[in-house]
């Protein structure tokens, strides 16, 4: 159903779970074949392919053609399919603009049916690789809680043979000339360490990869390894100032005409830079990190702004993200440098409430009454307090299923539908 993926995708009200489920299931394992796309024609040699949920590139030239990005493993047949239709000329170059499932692993099709272009990411590309390879359980774990997939029904790369490893590497900024065209390849930091973003002068096109794909950024991610809010800032400054016609974001639709494209990079930038602001002057007045959490808020502007719902990431996140990278883990409070577990902690709030029954009773009251993130803490603790009280897992199931139907956030609320499923069951 592509049509109502696409609109899907360009609706940033719709339930993102309901989208990613339909998409991990289409494009989540490399044994599934074709599936829907769209193309989005710039002139006739250059194409945004949009394969639900990744977006490619595909810029012909004199010399052969130019793939930025290549899609899910699910993708590589329906790749190699949309490549041929557009053009029978050869692969050249293929550019991961970073090494996540969903832009560095469709390429395999073209490869087997006899393509040989060079590959080219960043440096830090090869090194993500391997650590995907030490972490293959923990990643498809996280990756099925945060797409609400089994994780039996989740591919992850496990051996070497799994990737498409880069054929070059480039550390700051590398152009190349490829049949009269030039490429520009800036390095810069963001969701990933291993980012690139590429600009095609001749042709006014900036492929952006994941700096910029209609959502909050997704630099806060609660399950993954560290983000760079600070260098995606002055990233999305540099690429407001690069003056594109056409932008191909990493996900979502394709994007024209050069004042939008200046106006949403600048909105994004100051987004970050609000957030980045507030939680530096909080660290620098050495603040609980709960409180400087608590404390972050989007400036009113930017609020209703189209392009910066939290329906993937959230401001929180995005803090406790520039909290773990520019202070220690410890929280400021005494209890929790050397603390008890959250086990025995709760063992003795369940005493004070009469046990975990009682206690899942004032949780459920508190949900009752609209204080659901109290409500939260007190089912957890009765939870733990009391496994196999059938009354503490029947509240807690229900308190975590309402705080994922409250969430804006996919992330948030795949999180708390998962442990709901896990009290429940
Ligand atoms: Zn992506």
């Amino acid at each position: 159903m592509p049509e109502q993926q696409l609109a899907a995708m360009m609706d940033p009200s719709m339930d993102r779970g309901d989208l990613a489920r339909a998409i991990m299931a289409a494009a989540g394992d490399p044994r599934t074949g074709l599936h829907g796309y769209a193309t989005w024609p710039v002139d006739e040699r250059t194409w945004m392919l949009q394969l639900f949920p990744t977006n490619v590139g595909v810029f012909e030239t004199d010399e052969g053609v130019v793939l930025v990005d290549t899609g899910c493993p699910g993708d590589a047949t329906t790749l190699l399919h949309a490549v041929r239709e557009l053009t029978s000329a050869p692969l050249h170059t293929v550019v991961y603009t970073h090494g996540h499932l969903d832009h560095a692993f469709g390429l395999r099709k073209l490869l087997e049916d006899g393509e040989r272009p060079r590959i080219i990411a960043h440096e830090n590309t090869p090194a993500r690789f391997e650590r995907y390879m030490r972490t293959a359980g923990y990643n498809a774990r996280i990756n099925s809680v945060q797409f609400q997939q089994d994780v039996e029904r989740i591919w992850w790369p496990r051996t070497r043979e799994d990737f498409d490893w880069p054929t070059e590497t480039y550390r700051d900024r590398l152009e190349l000339e490829i049949g009269g065209e030039s490429f520009v390849l800036h390095h810069g930091k963001g969701e990933t360490d291993d980012a690139t973003w590429v600009v095609v002068p001749g042709r006014s096109v900036l492929a952006c990869g994941d700096f910029w794909f209609g959502v909050a950024p997704n630099c806060g991610n609660p399950q993954k390894v560290q983000r760079y809010p600070v260098e995606w800032a002055a990233v999305a400054e540099e690429m407001a100032a690069v003056g594109a016609e056409h932008l191909f974001p990493g996900h979502n639709a394709y994007q024209r005409g050069a004042d939008d494209i200046r106006r949403l990079f600048l909105d994004q930038a100051a987004y970050l830079g609000a957030i980045i602001e507030q939680t530096f002057e909080a660290l620098n007045a050495c603040l609980p990190h709960d409180e400087i959490v608590a404390a972050v808020s989007v400036p009113e502007s930017l609020r209703d702004n189209v392009f910066l719902q939290p329906v993937y990431d959230r401001p929180e996140f995005i803090a406790r993200n520039l909290i773990r990278r520019y202070g220690g883990w410890w929280s400021g409070y005494a209890s929790e440098l050397l603390p008890a577990t959250m086990r025995e902690q709760a063992e003795f709030v369940a005493g004070l409430a009469g046990g975990p029954a009682a206690l899942a009773g004032r949780a459920a009251q508190l949900a009752a009454d609209g204080e659901l993130v109290l409500a939260c803490h007190a089912a957890e603790w009765a939870l733990l307090a009391g496994p196999d009280d059938a009354e503490a897992r029947r509240v807690a199931a229900d308190v975590f299923e309402q705080r994922a139907r409250g969430e804006p956030s996919l992330m948030a609320r795949s999180i708390f539908r998962a442990l709901a499923r896990s009290a429940g069951a």
